[in-house]
C-alpha cells in the first residue's frame, strides 16, 4: 500500500465560508472526497470579515502565536483560526489566515457596494500566499503537495521556486496549480512587484511579470509542479487561442506536457433534488411530476403568472461578460416570441443589472428577476425551472449545467469548454442526448438552440425521456478525485 499523502489545499473560496462562483463549491467538495479516498488534506483561505465565526464555528488556534508576514516594506502580523468541512463520513480541518487590517472586511475581492476591486488587493493576496508558507512551518505540518487554485494562490509556487528553495522543511513539497478561469489573472501595476518579495530575477517577462505588470497568475504557470485546468475541452482551448488563453497561452503551449484537464464534479449531498433540504418539493426521477410544484412556487415568488404549456428557462449566474448575456440582450424579443419564461437570479456588472432590469420591465409576466447572491433561491431554480440557459463565451468546466442535469432541468448551453464536454445534443428520433448546444457565438444560434428546445417542449413523452437522460447521468466527485491523486502521486516522492 502506497502511504496516504499530506496535501495543503489552499483557495480563495470555500463553501460553506465565502463564495462568489464554482470555485467554492470546487474547493468545498473536492478535499472531503480525497479525504475519503484516504489522503491527508487540509484546507487553507483568508479570514474574511464576512465569515461569522459562530456560524462557521471558528476557532483560535491555542499553541498559534501570532506571526509577522512582510508584504514589502512594511509587515502584518497573521494568526489561523480553524475549523472543519465535513459529511456524515469523514472531517476535513480548515485553516483561516487572519489578518483583520487586510481582510477583516465584508467582500472577497471587491467592495460590496461600489463593486470597484479592492485597492490593496495586491497587499491583501501578497499575504495571504506569503503566510501560508510561514503559518504551514509553524503548526509543523509538511505537505507533500500543495494544490492551488486560481490566481489568489499564483504566488506560492513561485515563492517555493525561489525563497524557499533550500528550506529543508519545505524540501519535498510539489505544487499543482488549477485554472478555474484564465481570464481573472490577478494583474497590478509593475510596483507590486516590490511587496512580493520575489528576487529580482522574477521581475522580467520570463518570471512573473507579463506586459510590464506583476501577474499572480502567470506566477502559478510558470513555477508550479504540474497544471490543471477544470475540463479537457478547456484545457485545448486556453493554449490554441489568444481568445481562451488570454495572452498567456504561448506559456501555455510550453507547459503542455504539464497540463491535463480533470473535470469538475458535483456534490451531490448538496445538490440532488431528492434529498435537497432547501427545494419545497423533493423529487427524482421516478416522481419527475413533482418538480412542477416547485415550478408553481418558483413563479410566484418572482411575481409570474403560472401556465402548464409555457417553459420556464433558468439563469443562475455571476452577471458577467463571460457569460454570454449580450447574447440575450440581442434577442430578448424574439426569446419572448418564443412563448416562453424566463427567471434570473444573479449580481455582477451593472449593464446586466440594468439588461435584465428593464427586461422585466418590458415583459413583467415574462420575466421574473432576483439581482442578488441567494443559495436558497438557486436551488430553487434549478428545481422550478423547465430549461436552463448557458450561453457562455467561455466556460471553464460550468457547474450550474451539471447540476441543471440531475434537477432534470434541460440545459441549453454553448458548446465551449466544459459546456461542451458535459452535454450531449438531444435527438428526438433516437431518444438520445442530454441538451442542447450551439457552437458560433452569435445569438441567432442561441436563438436556434432554444428554438430547438421549445420545439421538443410540445413533445412532452419526448422531453421527459430528455429529462431522464439528464438525471441519469453520474458527476460525482470521486472518479475526479482519482485523477488528481494520481497526479499527487506522480510528483510526490515515492
Ligand atoms: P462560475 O464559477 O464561473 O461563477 P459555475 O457555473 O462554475 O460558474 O459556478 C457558479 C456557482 O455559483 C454555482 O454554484 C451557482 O449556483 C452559484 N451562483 C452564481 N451566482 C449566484 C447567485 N446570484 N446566487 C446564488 N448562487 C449563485
Amino acid at each position: 500500500m502506497p502511504r496516504p499523502l499530506n496535501i495543503l489545499f489552499i483557495s480563495s473560496e470555500v463553501e460553506p465560508f465565502a463564495k462568489t462562483g464554482g470555485l467554492a463549491d470546487v474547493s468545498g467538495a473536492l478535499p472531503q472526497t480525497i479525504r475519503q479516498l484516504g489522503h491527508e488534506i487540509r484546507v487553507m483561505l483568508p479570514r474574511y470579515g464576512s465569515i461569522n465565526e459562530r456560524k462557521a464555528r471558528l476557532h483560535d488556534m491555542i499553541r498559534m502565536k501570532e506571526i509577522d508576514i512582510p508584504v514589502g516594506e512594511r509587515s502584518f502580523p497573521a494568526s489561523v483560526k480553524s475549523s472543519f468541512i465535513a459529511n456524515p463520513q469523514v472531517k476535513v480541518q480548515v485553516y483561516l489566515l487572519d489578518n483583520s487590517t487586510l481582510f477583516g472586511r465584508p467582500g472577497l475581492y471587491v467592495h460590496p457596494e461600489t463593486k470597484k476591486d479592492f485597492p490593496d488587493n495586491d497587499a491583501r493576496f501578497t499575504f495571504f500566499n506569503r503566510g501560508i508558507l510561514e503559518v504551514l512551518k509553524k503548526l509543523g505540518w509538511q505537505p507533500d503537495i500543495i494544490h492551488c487554485n486560481d490566481w489568489p494562490t499564483g504566488l506560492v509556487p513561485a515563492y517555493l521556486k525561489t525563497l524557499y528553495k533550500n528550506d529543508p522543511f519545505y524540501k519535498e513539497t510539489k505544487t499543482v496549480f488549477t485554472i478555474h478561469n484564465m481570464a481573472y489573472q490577478g494583474t497590478f501595476p509593475h510596483r507590486s512587484f516590490a511587496q512580493t518579495g520575489l528576487p529580482a530575477e522574477q521581475d522580467a517577462e520570463s518570471g512573473v511579470i507579463a506586459w510590464g505588470n506583476l501577474n499572480f497568475l502567470k506566477a502559478g504557470l510558470v513555477h508550479a509542479d504540474a497544471l490543471t485546468t477544470v475540463s479537457e475541452k478547456y484545457a485545448q482551448e486556453i493554449r490554441s487561442s489568444d481568445e481562451y488563453g488570454c495572452g498567456l497561452q504561448a506559456l501555455l503551449e510550453k507547459r503542455k506536457h504539464d497540463l491535463t484537464g480533470i473535470l469538475n464534479g458535483v456534490d451531490y449531498s448538496v445538490w440532488d433534488p431528492s434529498a435537497d433540504e432547501l427545494i419545497p418539493q423533493r423529487y427524482d426521477a421516478r416522481a419527475m411530476d413533482l418538480k412542477v410544484e416547485n415550478k408553481k412556487i418558483l413563479l410566484d415568488r418572482l411575481g409570474l403568472p403560472f401556465d402548464e404549456r409555457v417553459p420556464v428557462i433558468g439563469i443562475i449566474s455571476r452577471l458577467a461578460d463571460q457569460k454570454g448575456f449580450d447574447l440575450i440582450g440581442d434577442v430578448l424579443d424574439e426569446m419572448i416570441a418564443l412563448k416562453v419564461q424566463l427567471v434570473v437570479l444573479g449580481t455582477g456588472e451593472k449593464k446586466y443589472h440594468d439588461l435584465f432590469e428593464k427586461a422585466t420591465k418590458k415583459y413583467p409576466r415574462n420575466i421574473g428577476i432576483s439581482l442578488t447572491f441567494n443559495e436558497e433561491l438557486a436551488h430553487l431554480i434549478e428545481a422550478g425551472s423547465d430549461m436552463f440557459l448557458m450561453p457562455s463565451r467561455y466556460e471553464p468546466c460550468g457547474l450550474n449545467q451539471i447540476y441543471s442535469l440531475r434537477y432534470g432541468t434541460v440545459p441549453v448551453v454553448r458548446a465551449t469548454g466544459g459546456l461542451d464536454d458535459t452535454i450531449e445534443e438531444y435527438h428526438a428520433s433516437a431518444g438520445t442526448g442530454t441538451g442542447f448546444k450551439f457552437a458560433r457565438y452569435e445569438s441567432s444560434e442561441m436563438l436556434k438552440a432554444l428554438g430547438r428546445a421549445v420545439k421538443a417542449w410540445g413533445d412532452q413523452n419526448g422531453w421527459r425521456k430528455l429529462m431522464k437522460n439528464g438525471m441519469a447521468k453520474d458527476f460525482s466527485w470521486e472518479a475526479s478525485a482519482r485523477k488528481y491523486i494520481q497526479l499527487y502521486r506522480s510528483l510526490a516522492r515515492k
